[in-house]
């Protein structure tokens, strides 16, 4: 057996690779190895090991709106490892979870009643994929096995995921293990009719139409479900058409097809409610969650699924497992409690009262780079904001990576995508704080551009 020496320096561990980074320039970033340790965090800021204070612009992956090092969250995961560790969820449950999954229920849009737990974004849209299908099937109507994603979208990374997501470079490698029969929605985005919109673009409803043409195509009854994020959160913030969500809904219910929200990164209050769909008074048939459900302090992923659906799994012999699917850390109690906690907090500082009034303030701020001549759109909904810098001729994403590198130095930590960014400060940001954040991003623009 290999002994680490007591001499352990993470920077030489980081070069040598044998931490394979996930969704990382990996030999790039050995090079800096240096830059690119965080070694600490608290409230809206993380700190690396030579004491650099950077603001948390994106809530970690936004996962964190509540900041870093909560204590009420850190004593409720403490506490919970004391008092139940892990029981399996099943054939068993917990009071912890039991708890939570009525508390979501709650919360969700009202024919949301049941909960589904998983442990992550990817696992809980592979969830819900399979209780499509087996809906439909149990239905009768087997032959509905297409899925219908679209393009641009981030479903995490599974095979179910990136079979409906739109990220091409996630895609391609990976296409000989892709479900059967999917196909796609266009994105919604059209710079040249909503560059620079303010909230939900006006135009581009008639997007929605595409699921009438693919149905036409398919036809229905090959389709089980339409799954989108109500809005695209990795693809740099792409923010629905009005009318657009809406006439999906209409046109699955017209051919009996689900509809899937991927709420991953907009419920838990990035929207100014507790999911995009109340926000956007549209209810689908299912919702997946996971990254602010626990403050992102431990992991938890989930589905919250309809009656309707529910109670179609609820047939056959009761002795029989009625959905044979699941997984180890399913309900972990400790993510139960910490998700309480995170709840808890959320209701009694009305962090979703001040996400709405911190709205217009990001708003303005970020618009007020439009002028910028670098700046090719922004684009903004509930506490979130999208930015594309004009690529530099033949190397675009230099100006993106140029960002991060000097977000860096200047007391930001950023999540650039090619050379889009995007924002998504903690709940707990101040008014001055995110107008800090965009003036800092001003100055750095200037210069990378
Ligand atoms: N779905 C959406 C909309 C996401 O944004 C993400 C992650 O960013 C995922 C799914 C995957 O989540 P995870 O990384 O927890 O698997």
């Amino acid at each position: 057996m290999v002994h680490l020496s007591n001499e352990f320096n993470c920077e030489d561990a980081l070069k040598d690779g044998s931490y394979w980074m996930p969704f990382t320039a990996n030999r790039h970033v050995r090079k800096q190895a240096g830059s690119r340790i965080i070694s600490s965090a608290k409230g809206a800021y993380y700190y690396t090991p030579d004491g650099k204070k950077l603001f948390d612009t994106l809530s970690g992956l936004w996962c964190t709106p509540l900041g870093h090092a909560v204590p009420r969250i850190v004593e409720a995961l403490k506490n919970q490892a004391e008092e139940l560790d892990y029981c399996s969820s099943f054939q068993m449950a917990h009071p912890v979870a039991v708890r939570l999954a009525k508390r979501l229920a709650y919360m969700a849009p009202e024919n949301l009643n049941h909960v589904f737990f998983a442990n992550s974004g990817t696992e809980a849209v592979d969830t819900a994929l399979k209780l499509a299908l087996g809906y439909h099937r149990l239905r009768g109507e087997g032959g509905r096995f297409r899925m219908i994603g679209r393009e641009r979208a981030y479903h995490g990374v599974g095979f179910g995921g990136i079979s409906v997501g739109g990220i091409v470079s996630n895609r391609k490698m990976f296409a000989a293990g892709m479900l059967n029969g999917v196909d796609h929605l266009r994105h919604t985005y059209d710079h040249s009719k909503m560059a620079f919109s303010k909230g939900q673009p006006t135009w581009g409803a008639d997007y929605a139409e595409d699921l009438e043409r693919l149905v036409a195509l398919h036809d229905a009854s090959t389709i089980a479900a339409v799954i989108v994020e109500p809005v695209q959160g990795s693809t740099g913030v792409v923010v629905p058409p009005v009318g657009y969500l809406e006439r999906l809904r209409e046109i699955c219910t017209k051919h009996g097809i689900l509809l899937i929200f991927d709420e991953v990164i907009t419920g838990f209050g990035r929207m100014g409610e507790n999911f995009a769909s109340r926000r956007f008074n549209v209810k689908p048939d299912m919702i997946t969650f996971a990254k602010a459900v626990t403050n992102g302090i431990v992991p938890m992923g989930g589905v919250l699924i309809s009656k309707d659906i529910y109670e179609t799994f609820m047939t056959g012999p009761e002795e029989a497992i009625e959905f044979a699917h699941g997984y180890t850390y399913s309900g972990h109690p400790i993510a139960a409690a910490v998700s309480h906690a995170v709840l808890d907090i959320m209701e009694e500082d009305s962090l979703l009262t001040h996400v709405r009034g911190l709205e217009p303030v990001l708003e303005k701020a970020v618009h007020s780079l439009s002028d910028l001549p670098g700046v090719r759109d922004v684009r903004n909904f509930g506490l979130t904001a999208g930015i594309d810098l004009v690529p530099e001729a033949d190397s675009p994403g230099k100006r993106g990576s140029a960002l991060f590198e000097l977000g860096m130095q200047n007391g930001l930590l950023l999540r650039c995508t090619g050379d889009t960014f995007s924002l998504a400060p903690p709940f707990i940001a101040t008014e001055e704080q995110v107008l800090d954040m965009v003036e800092t991003l001003r100055r750095l623009i200037i210069t990378v551009t």
